[in-house]
């Protein structure tokens, strides 16, 4: 099934149990002093949850764009390493504001997943929150015994309250969670650790896909809970994953979603996917963030050097670091991936195809300027270790090209590497903490779903000299 039809059979099951299908929201947050992101389809709703407004429809469906790069939900670090954690992600979603609960959340996830995509029901695990006593949170037998009515009992895992219960923050709404995992092991694989249950360790073919959070309690300030009076359904699946278990491939990189893209990589760079590790870690990387960088400039937010913008341009920094260390390019690349994008996911977005001329020029401008500094960062390094006495760098210098010039330190290493030094990492990382405590107060803190930003020193942008029809762009000054 391709992935156009899987989102498609989703949206059409929960319209055919009366919801209301509504587009994606835009995936970078205009409005939201609280967060930069949407990092969960219930982002959008949080008002409904919160009972400060109430919803025209009880029941509500959609795939939205997600983004996990910052804040409580922060991905970035495993994307490419792993094989099912993506930057930016959809996630397909039903709700019930107030109207259906546990019985029927429960229910139609069983057949949407085992009657209409026809996963076999074998390789379906569940989890149900075991209660917390040090909080008085009990374990949801409610949710137990709906799910023993439609799967072994032995295949029913209590989860514990990171994994099984899901708040807001430290007060407002909040409930036990259920979700399902899939094992896609080959036999071989689950006869060598003896039928031992993975779900949780992860392993790249044991993941989980759905979340299904029963939203029932309202957390007070003095930490007690107590009943809502109207009960909400939240529930995220990963798109990408499922895409997973229906194409019966390993990765969500072997999907539709991404083999396009691959693809284009792969011709472009003269490199090929799945032979060597440390290349398709690369691939890897340059698929997944050219869609969080599309996607963020399709929804008007360029790179910058402040606040989200900042975000952005260090997620597109980070794939031409890739692109430039390990798929041997030195010239701009990234902005060829563009068309492919658009043709591929312009039809569920079509921001995407209607944004094209804005994002291909952005992204190759971003490159050529970070190449570029690139290009400095390599000439300094030679200077440094050309004075340098002895093998080790100093981690000072390290530092210094790290801050100016956007340097990582694996980068640094890597090519002092080749020219057999190595970097003094303690000096480095001294250089790097001393570096955190000063932004510290200047940053934002983050301490649940949402995200506080304080009063900051802001750095102007210098805007993009880019004409396009579509999106005006302001050019700012240093205040
Ligand atoms: P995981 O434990 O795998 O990190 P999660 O528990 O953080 O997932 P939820 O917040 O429950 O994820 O989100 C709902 C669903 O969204 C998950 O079940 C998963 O299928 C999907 N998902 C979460 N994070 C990602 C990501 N970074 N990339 C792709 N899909 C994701
Ligand atoms: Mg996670
Ligand atoms: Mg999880
Ligand atoms: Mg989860």
């Amino acid at each position: 099934m391709k992935s156009q039809d899987i989102r498609a059979k989703f949206l059409d099951f929960f319209k055919s149990k009366q919801h209301e299908i509504v587009p994606s929201a835009p995936m970078v947050l205009k409005n939201d002093p609280t967060l930069m992101f949407t990092n969960a389809g219930m982002v959008p709703f949080k008002e409904f949850f919160l009972g400060n407004s109430t919803s025209k429809n009880g029941r509500v469906s959609d795939s939205q764009k997600c983004l996990r790069v910052s804040g409580k939900h922060n991905d970035l670090e495993e994307v490419g390493y792993d094989t099912y954690h993506h930057t930016m992600f959809e996630m397909l979603g039903n709700w019930s504001f107030g109207d259906y609960f546990k019985k029927e959340a429960i229910a139609w996830a069983w057949e949407l997943l085992t009657e209409v995509y026809k996963v076999d029901k074998d390789i379906l695990y569940v989890t149900v929150f075991e209660g917390d006593e040090s909080d008085g949170t009990k374990m949801d037998q409610e949710a137990y015994d709906i799910w023993k009515q439609y799967i072994a009992e032995d295949r029913i895992l209590m989860g514990n309250k990171k994994d099984n219960f899901w708040e807001m923050g430290e007060q407002g709404p909040c409930g036990p969670c259920s979700e399902i995992h899939v094992d896609i092991r080959s036999a071989e694989e689950k006869a060598k650790v003896d039928g031992k249950s993975l779900v949780n360790e992860d392993h790249p073919q044991v993941v989980e896909i759905w979340n299904l959070v029963f939203m029932q309690y309202n957390r007070k300030a003095d930490g007690s809970l107590v009943e809502l009076p109207a009960k909400h359904i939240d529930t995220g699946m990963g798109f990408e994953r499922l895409c997973m278990v229906l194409q019966g491939v390993q990765s969500n990189y072997d999907t539709d979603v991404f083999t396009p893209l691959i693809r284009e990589i792969e011709t472009i760079t003269g490199t090929k996917y799945g032979k060597d590790e440390k290349i398709d870690i690369a691939i890897r990387v340059v698929a997944d963030h050219v869609r969080a960088v599309a996607f963020a400039i399709a929804d008007g937010q360029l790179p910058s050097n402040n606040g989200a913008g900042y975000v952005i341009r260090r997620i597109l920094r980070r794939a031409i670091r890739y692109g430039f260390t390990f798929l041997n390019q030195k010239e701009p690349f990234i902005y060829k991936l563009v068309e492919t994008l658009a043709y591929q996911m312009g039809g569920a977005f079509p921001e995407i195809r209607k944004q094209n001329t804005l994002v291909h020029n952005v992204i190759k401008e971003e490159e050529t300027s970070f190449l570029r500094t690139l290009d400095q960062g390599l000439l300094l390094l030679d200077q440094v270790i050309a004075t340098t006495n002895g093998k080790t760098v100093s981690g000072k210098r390290a530092f210094e090209l790290y801050d100016t010039y956007g340097f990582p330190l694996d980068l640094t290493q890597l090519i002092a590497r080749e020219k057999g030094y190595e970097i003094n990492e303690e000096e480095f990382n001294a250089g790097m903490k001393a570096q955190k405590e000063r932004s510290r107060a200047a940053s934002a803190s983050e301490t649940g779903d949402w995200v506080t930003l304080l009063d900051d020193d802001v750095e102007e942008f210098i805007g993009y000299d880019i004409l396009t029809t579509n999106v005006k762009l302001t050019r700012y000054r240093k205040v």
